[in-house]
């Protein structure tokens, strides 16, 4: 990907417009949302079936129309998806539309954004089932640094938000598979990525490298 002037921050998952021209944004789309036909230059999409989305009645719709928006080469990720507990389908339901979409992945050869809300035990079992080639970042993750311990060490990656940025949880994660997102909550990502620093202590440019460079080789890219 090509960019305009010096990208500082990535924004690894936000559902707003994109974040200046010091950013990279990736913005993300529910299945049945068309990418847009003017964005930045400096925005990329993932796309998935939120488990908000589904009910017990419209898996094969939204399965199409997920098809549709991912094959947009803007597309880089598909997600977020995952188990929702508290919200959405039923628990089956969820647990198809996830591996649908862990399976699309793995023939696209694209990395999966996780939503988990108390859904662990779901997410592991799909882990098993599809031993994916490609990483499944759980984004907005904001649990305890030993649930982040086990996690990690079953290979998952993190995209932390303001709130998930805890001493816990960054001694217990693995720091070169970290990115970091401002989601829903309105904030800049500069303001994420300075409060990272302030709690492990990076300083800016050892903390925008990380992040930059953990981001690289997910997407194998290079910005
Ligand atoms: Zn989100």
């Amino acid at each position: 990907m090509k960019l305009p002037g010096e990208i500082r921050y990535i924004d690894f998952h936000t559902h707003s417009q994109g974040g200046g021209s010091d950013a990279v944004a990736v913005r993300n789309l529910m299945a049945g949302d068309e990418v847009p036909a003017d964005f930045a230059a400096n925005t990329l999409f993932s796309a998935g079936i939120h488990p908000w989305q589904l009910t017990d009645g419209n898996l094969g719709q939204m399965q199409t129309e997920l098809l549709l928006t991912a094959a947009h080469p803007h597309v880089v990720m598909i997600g977020e998806a995952g188990f929702d507990r508290l919200r959405g389908a039923q628990g089956e339901v969820q647990y198809r539309a996830f591996l649908f979409q862990a399976h699309i992945a793995v023939e696209m050869g694209k990395p999966v954004v996780i939503h988990c809300v108390k859904g662990w035990d779901e997410l592991r079992r799909a882990r098993r089932e599809v031993k994916p080639g490609r990483p499944w970042v759980i984004h907005g993750f904001r649990g305890s640094g030993s649930l982040a311990a086990s996690l990690a060490e079953e290979g998952f990656w993190f995209s932390l938000g303001a709130e998930g940025l805890t001493a816990e949880v960054l001694e217990s994660v693995y720091h070169e598979k970290l990115l970091l997102e401002t989601d829903d909550s309105g904030r800049q990502i500069a303001e994420v990525y300075h409060l990272f620093e302030s709690v492990t202590g990076y300083d800016e440019q050892r903390a925008e490298r990380l992040v930059r460079n953990n981001f690289n080789s997910l997407l194998n890219f290079s910005l």
